[in-house]
């Protein structure tokens, strides 16, 4: 993360990899209380050429289909639920409007372009949040070390300047510049360790549910950290089955992020 942090540097971006969330299958470390982050993004932030007081986000339509045969077209309509799922959130969500932006077909992510042969990135700030798409066992080993056991990482980079990580508008958080969303499609690759575990749609265990894990990772790009269990939650840091609706604790953590962000 050093390194890619001095090449952002080096490219003359603002910007530095602040943390990445795995969500994983298996074993999952218990009473991980980490509901809040320490990044929030920041209301009408000419550096990310903010829409107002929305958030954006954008699904990569090239990377989008998965080898277990769903397409890109499929998985995009399923994301889209999973984020009208926060946007429609009961308690807070008038306060946040959530807007999609179209693939334009330029390349949106900043995150693979350091893992060669990924090609490098056009602009990162087509819209806030970007959903990557799935990438092969073979990144996912180079940046987490356990390719068979990691369903989807979330990557949030924050804005620096020369004194370092910014608050420019002083609530005691660092400023969130871009959050990437990256699925492992070696889940359901014919030949692979995780052959028998597919991803698919409203699809029970051993198989993994698109839906569930981008309503969990798109938690992350709203600055939800992991949580529990106990008590359950999307943002529980082990998969655990479908999970379409948000727990309590899911909307505590997205109240406290946006309940005092404008109200357009
Ligand atoms: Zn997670």
């Amino acid at each position: 993360m050093h390194d890619m942090n001095a090449q952002l540097a080096d490219m003359g971006l603002n910007l530095a990899v602040e943390e990445i969330q795995l969500f994983t299958i298996g074993n999952g470390r218990p009473a991980n209380r980490i509901l809040q982050q320490p990044f929030r993004w920041v209301p009408n932030d000419a550096r990310r050429a903010a829409q107002d007081d929305d958030l954006t986000y954008l699904i990569d339509l090239s990377d989008g289909g998965t080898a277990s045969g769903l397409s890109a077209a499929q998985t995009a309509a399923v994301l889209d639920n999973s984020m009208t799922t926060w946007d429609t959130q009961p308690n807070c969500a008038d306060k946040l409007d959530i807007v999609k932006r179209a693939d334009t077909g330029a390349d949106p992510d900043i995150f693979d372009s350091f893992f060669p042969p990924f090609p490098p990135f056009d602009n990162p700030f087509l819209a806030d949040i970007v959903n990557a798409g799935r990438l092969p066992r073979a990144f996912f080993g180079a940046v987490t070390g356990a390719p068979d056991n990691v369903l989807a990482f979330s990557v949030t980079f924050i804005f620096t300047d020369a004194n370092g990580p910014t608050d420019i508008n002083g609530d005691n958080y660092l400023d969130t510049a871009l959050n990437e969303v990256y699925f492992n499609d070696t889940f359901g690759t014919p030949g692979e360790p995780r052959a028998g575990n597919p991803w698919g749609i409203s699809i029970n265990l051993p198989g993994f549910d698109v839906e569930t894990v981008g309503t969990h990772e798109f938690g992350h790009s709203f600055g939800e950290g992991h949580f529990g269990p106990p008590p359950t939650a999307v943002m529980n840091p082990v998969y655990a089955g479908i999970r379409l609706n948000l727990f309590p604790t899911d909307n505590a953590a997205y109240c406290a992020n946006y309940g005092s962000w404008p109200n357009p």
